[in-house]
């Protein structure tokens, strides 16, 4: 069985279709679908997809570093109160992004370092978002590892070295739709580390693997990343999605 470490499968992309999309991917043997939040407008969508099958689903609580501002404090004193309530599988997705707007790069640092702390206190894992800013992240991440912090780097797309410091940090490396991409650094890097160290994910709707690259991105999909990566590391699929589930399974407690 495949493991969609993260995919945004409540956005409006699907909403016409989910009972499809979810059928698609349970006959593309994917086992389960980790859902990052966004931010306070996308928590209730998102908790509705998870009660429509619990088996399949996990929610995580967390605000993605692009909807960072001036109201941060305030939209992560509303998600702090859900944590007690509802039994989320982890933080995120939380970390920085520079690319679009780097207005709120102090906000997006403090909201970063709070969740983190949530994390540790409520032994969650975190999952971590980082676009043109993949040294900044890991600094941060290296400055709050006490040895208790665990997750994933989601869609990793920095270097050999970066990827390096983030596997002795303890984190993950999530790799989705890029791997399928022509002439990208990560195949190399895909190549060069031991399989322990990855998660696979689609990051649906957005990354979209070969062959539907530029359409809609959907869980089912992952199998071309699992299809890729096989042949990057000389292995049966079988092989490797057991071994990345397994991966999977260490980083989230259900
Ligand atoms: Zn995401």
């Amino acid at each position: 069985m495949l493991t969609d470490t993260h995919a945004h499968l409540y956005l409006e992309h699907f909403e016409n279709d989910i009972e499809t999309v979810i059928q698609n991917a349970k006959n593309n043997s994917i086992g389960k679908v980790y859902l990052p939040n966004i931010d306070n407008s996308t928590i209730e969508k998102m908790l509705y997809l998870e009660s429509i099958d619990q088996d399949f689903f996990r929610s995580m609580i967390g605000l993605h570093p692009g909807s960072v501002n001036e109201n941060f404090r305030a939209e992560l004193d509303t998600m702090q109160s859900m944590i007690d309530n509802h039994r989320f599988c982890g933080i995120g997705e939380t970390g920085t992004d520079l690319y679009w707007d780097r207005t709120f790069i102090n906000e997006q640092i403090e909201a970063f370092e709070t969740q983190i702390d949530w994390a540790q206190k409520y032994q969650l894992p975190v999952i971590i978002h980082a676009r043109d800013s993949m040294d900044l992240t890991i600094d941060i991440v290296k400055n709050k590892q006490d040895g208790s912090l665990k997750g994933i780097f989601h869609c990793f797309s920095g270097n050999i070295e970066q990827a390096k410091k983030i596997i002795d940090l303890g984190f993950y490396l999530g790799i989705g739709g890029v791997l399928t991409y022509k002439n990208n650094e990560l195949a190399v890097i895909v190549k060069e580390l031991p399989l322990d160290y990855f998660v696979l994910e689609t990051d649906a709707p957005y990354l979209t693997p070969v062959p539907f690259r530029g359409k809609r991105n959907e869980s089912s999909y992952l199998k071309y990343v699992a299809q890729k990566m096989s042949e990057i590391k000389k292995l049966q699929v079988d092989e490797l999605e057991n071994i990345t589930s397994k991966n999977a399974e260490n980083i989230f407690s259900f």
